[in-house]
């Protein structure tokens, strides 16, 4: 028998410890080779087959507005993208996509926007309690930025219970090269604070392959992730916008992603962990091979065709065919073929 090397043995402590420490961290995934992903693919499936069995959770996601304050450097539809044709959509518009979701299965709705200012805490507290009075049986996620600690105490007590809001990257350094003044790496975690101590099950994440990523920075991504400990993690290669300041820029890519949700499988046995839609912009067959490296959720496009053009956060992003919510039938069968049953259940995190 030949002996195993250093990466291999890290991936076996990861899979009996579920730690790591910084300097091994960056070995693994800086050393990492073919060889050593299909090690750990193998481990991460076996794990989320423990937990979770082979079903994937799907979610409705509505992108229900791409006016944004904000002006990340990554993203299309930044404030400076003034070619961006935004759009809002009603209250009445985002409850039949409720209804058409309820109707095709769908037991989660994630709300998700950019920082749209005229989404005020009234207008967003009546939505979610809207939602909430006629789907009792529905998980409603938002995905709608930062706010204040009262803010998001108002929407969890109008019936939100989950919210998804990516650290994008832990290191202060870094996070301000992907984003203009004002906003920091320190005021988004304090948000994801809030949200786990108001009670919200929450879901963060990070780009892979962001502009000036390092192997430190997801090492210390993997470290913030332990420590935070929450239900749910997305992550998605980065990919460039045409017009943005990193129109130029490389693409995060596939084999990273991968490779790191086989790892966040087993750093974090319990956690929901989507095959995401980048991941399925480079690649194809991403989404097959996300859950075959340990995710378990994909969350279906159930905006209005109209608009899901128009919610174009980076260039090429999937909406239509298998992306679709409409495309239910299709995707179970894609599924199927790689040994995995979608279920149409709220499908609650196990890590709690
Ligand atoms: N305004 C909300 C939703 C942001 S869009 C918020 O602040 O949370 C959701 C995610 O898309 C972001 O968190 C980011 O990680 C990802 N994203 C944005 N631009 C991207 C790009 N160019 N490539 C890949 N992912 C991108």
């Amino acid at each position: 028998m030949t002996k195993k090397n250093d990466t291999k043995q890290l991936i076996d402590k990861l899979d009996e410890t579920h730690a790591l420490s910084r300097d091994e961290w960056i070995c693994l995934i800086r050393d990492r080779t073919a060889d050593d992903a299909d090690y750990l693919f193998e481990r991460a499936q076996k794990v989320r087959i423990r937990h979770y069995g082979r079903d994937v959770y799907i979610r409705g996601l509505i992108e229900f507005t791409n006016y944004c304050k904000n002006d990340c450097f990554y993203c299309g539809i930044r404030k400076s993208n003034k070619n961006a044709e935004r759009y809002r959509l009603t209250k009445e518009q985002i409850l039949s996509c409720c209804e058409l979701g309820y109707s095709l299965g769908f037991r989660t709705f994630v709300l998700q926007g950019g920082e749209d200012g005229s989404f005020t805490d009234d207008r967003l507290t009546d939505l979610v309690s809207s939602i909430r009075m006629r789907w009792n049986d529905c998980a409603i996620t938002l995905s709608v930025g930062e706010r204040s600690y009262e803010s998001y105490r108002q929407l969890y007590d109008a019936g939100a219970n989950r919210f998804l809001l990516r650290h994008e990257t832990y290191d202060d350094t870094h996070y301000r090269k992907l984003h203009p003044s004002g906003l920091s790496a320190a005021q988004r975690k304090q948000c994801l604070w809030d949200l786990k101590e108001i009670g919200y099950q929450v879901g963060t994440g990070f780009m892979v392959g962001s502009p000036y990523q390092t192997f430190e920075n997801l090492a210390d991504d993997m470290l913030f992730l332990k420590e935070l400990n929450p239900q749910m993690v997305g992550i998605g290669p980065f990919i460039p916008h045409h017009d943005t300041p990193f129109a130029d820029q490389k693409a995060g890519s596939a084999d990273l992603t991968l490779f790191l949700l086989g790892l966040i499988r087993l750093l974090l046995p319990k956690v929901l962990l989507p095959a995401t839609t980048a991941l399925g912009t480079v690649d194809s067959d991403g989404r097959e091979k996300g859950i075959l490296a340990g995710a378990n959720v994909i969350m279906p496009n159930l905006s209005p065709p109209q608009v899901r053009e128009k919610y174009l956060l980076y260039d090429n992003k999937l909406c239509t065919g298998d992306e679709a919510a409409e495309s239910l039938r299709s995707l179970t069968q894609r599924m199927q073929k790689i040994g995995y049953e979608i279920q149409v259940s709220r499908g609650d995190s196990l890590n709690v």
